[in-house]
């Protein structure tokens, strides 16, 4: 089998980390399989980059960012590859120029165009093990552009598509992905199978663990992912496009405290009004999440919408700002606010988990302020004191033999 692995940086810490991922491939390799790892940078060493970049110049360009912040992925490569040789193996480190990664021009945050994958394959017919440097590419000016934080595991599922490769593994220091943080609700329990669409919606619990652009990419391509304890080494959690349903409706709640609420108060009853709101923050890049629209009296309306903290000064003053029927009516942010949500593909077919959710959270007396749909989740606004509590509700409402 031709499989790809990857390790994330905490992965790599240190010597002894690099070293045990370098069992975990030898280990894999000498069980006759094509082995091609791609890492990350060790520990916080982009992060320790960067900084050394603001000491000497906090506005650097892009490019010059990028060619710094790619040299961690450069020696976390060397070393794993150097631990390998150490055990005896044949094996190569590649940057991410030398595997074919072409990217656009976009420094910081480049996309993949292309892999040209003979230098890989090329190794790999040497029987030699490939680690590859992720994170990174190279342009058509045959620069250094780096895919943005989290990048390695676009690399991974990239290069996994493009070799065909029969495996996609990720090692991590968790066990996979669980229905809810282990650290507030103690029944958390971990899913065997998830699907794009859900690990996706489930970022806030699984961005930790899987870069969403890579889930993205991964479900494009149809590349099944694997979530692989380095501890244990047992498959935690496989992420594909359908999963056997189990009798679960639901696969995660998850709670999000970076929430402003900005509403709008009195607005004039016309048509095109929602439009020049919309249309003004979508023209700032302001993301807006859940938006609520009250019913008209006296020929006016309210309409309140959610989107990030950071975005909510912006918004008010665009709103404020440039349009003139906004002028002068009451605007009020809110930041008090938590986001509390429920996933599962299972919903679309069963009526009533928006029922069993909003039970959950009667029983615990708690108000829901706000409520959105998707054909896979439910969120619902509410006060983020009562956030932890209503998740742990929701979540022993859902998975009652596990508490
Ligand atoms: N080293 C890069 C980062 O810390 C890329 C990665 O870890 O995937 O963002
Ligand atoms: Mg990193």
């Amino acid at each position: 089998m031709l499989i790809v692995m990857k390790f994330g940086g905490s992965s790599v810490a240190d010597a002894e980390c690099v070293r045990h991922v370098a069992e975990i491939i030898t280990d894999c390799y000498e069980e006759g399989n094509s082995v091609v790892a791609v890492v990350s940078a060790q520990g916080d060493t982009t992060d320790d980059l960067i900084a050394k970049a603001n000491e000497i110049n906090p506005k650097a360009s892009k490019r010059e960012m990028d060619m710094l912040e790619s040299a961690g992925e450069q020696m976390s490569a060397a070393l794993l590859a150097m631990a390998i040789e150490a055990r005896r193996f044949p094996v190569v480190a590649l940057l991410g120029w030398q595997a074919g990664f072409m990217t656009d021009s976009n420094y910081g945050s480049a996309r993949i165009k292309n892999i040209d994958t003979s230098r890989v394959r090329e190794e790999l017919g040497k029987n030699k093990i490939v680690i590859v440097a992720g994170f990174q590419g190279i342009n058509k000016y045959d620069d250094i552009t780096t895919l943005g934080r989290g990048g390695s595991d676009t690399s991974a599922v990239a290069l996994a598509a493009s070799l065909h490769a029969d495996r996609c593994r990720f090692y991590k220091d968790v066990d996979g992905i669980l229905t809810a943080d282990p650290r507030k609700v103690p029944g958390a329990r971990k899913l065997d199978e998830i699907t794009y669409d859900e690990m996706l919606e489930l970022a806030t619990l699984g961005a930790q663990v899987l870069n969403n652009r890579a889930v993205e990419m991964a479900k494009k391509y149809s590349v099944e992912l694997e979530i692989i304890s380095t501890i244990t080494r047992k498959p935690g959690t496989i992420v594909k496009e359908v999963i056997s349903m189990e009798k679960m409706l639901i696969r995660g709640v998850t709670k999000d405290t970076d929430v402003a609420s900005i509403s709008i108060i009195a607005l004039p009853d016309t048509p095109g009004i929602a439009f020049k709101i919309f249309s003004k923050l979508a023209s700032k890049n302001i993301n807006i999440d859940i938006i609520l629209q009250s019913i008209g009296r006296n020929s006016t309306k309210d309409i309140i919408f959610t989107c990030k903290k950071e975005y909510a000064e912006l918004a008010m003053e665009t709103l404020r700002s440039s349009i003139k029927e906004l002028a002068d009516l009451k605007i009020e942010c809110d930041m008090s606010g938590a986001k509390v949500s429920v996933v599962g593909a299972g919903m679309e077919s069963h009526p009533g988990a928006a029922a069993m959710m909003f039970e959950a959270l009667y029983e615990e007396n708690v108000n829901i302020r706000m409520i959105a749909t998707s054909e896979i989740k439910i969120s619902v606004l509410l006060d983020a004191a009562d956030a932890d509590k209503a998740v742990s509700a929701i979540h022993k409402k859902f998975f009652p033999e596990e508490n």
